[in-house]
């Protein structure tokens, strides 16, 4: 039997619900927004799990993590709202202290058995040197939770009923295989980065940079049929 053929983007009919595993409040907005847009554009349901909370995500050495993490998650929920997104789970782990254990694959394995994803939009994690560690942990980690950890009924049992996710597109990664034009929903895109205002200089100097750099996300295909 052929291999069904990987989505063609987007606006694939077979394409009805995702799920985005990402580790920090911000990482979605810098990623994968405009790919959120447009499948929120269209009636997919998206679904957010973010492992951390952001909690270190400051140079302000005087501020309590606990403080930074409520900041951070707001920040999170007003931009989900901007893309289309309600449902935002936080795995609540300490920023920066991600490792790959079976806990997390498990707690992936639950949040991709609720979702029911056709697509798992998550970090690639391959790339090398100066890579935040978080985010190398946690596209690990999703792709093994998504094939075959959460499609398999003896892995995990009691996390939910078994899901096969077809496909991953994996970003932040060097070999890139799919991409995707976002420049009609870039505006949008850009208004739910501003939403991070922990995470912003100048919204003027982001918003002209933006423009620039931000109409064209990247992502490199992974089929888990
Ligand atoms: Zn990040």
């Amino acid at each position: 039997m052929a291999r069904p053929k990987v989505f063609s983007g987007p606006d694939d009919p077979r394409l009805k619900r995702a799920l985005c595993i990402v580790a920090h409040p911000d990482d979605i907005e810098f990623y994968c927004a405009g790919a959120v847009l447009r499948l929120t554009d269209r009636g997919v349901p998206v679904a957010f799990h973010v492992a951390t909370s952001g909690d270190k995500g400051t140079r302000d050495a005087s501020q309590a993590p606990e403080a930074v993490a409520r900041t951070r998650e707001a920040e999170q929920l007003a931009a989900a709202r901007l893309l289309g997104v309600t449902a935002v789970e936080f795995g609540r782990h300490p920023d920066a202290e991600l490792v790959e254990t079976l806990a997390l694959r498990g707690e992936f394995v639950a949040a991709i058995r609720r979702a029911r994803p056709d697509l798992l939009l998550t970090f690639d994690p391959t790339p090398g040197y100066r890579y935040h560690p978080d985010h190398r942990v946690v596209g690990r980690v999703a792709l093994d939770a998504a094939w075959p950890a959460a499609r398999d009924p003896l892995t995990f049992p009691g996390l939910g009923s078994p899901h096969e996710t077809a496909e991953a597109w994996c970003f932040g990664g060097p070999a890139p295989d799919l991409e995707l034009d976002v420049s009609e929903v870039l505006e949008r895109k850009i208004a739910a980065r501003l939403e991070h205002r922990s995470q912003t200089g100048s919204a003027g100097q982001l918003r002209h940079r933006w423009r620039a750099i931000a109409a064209i996300e990247r992502f490199h295909r992974v089929d888990l049929r």
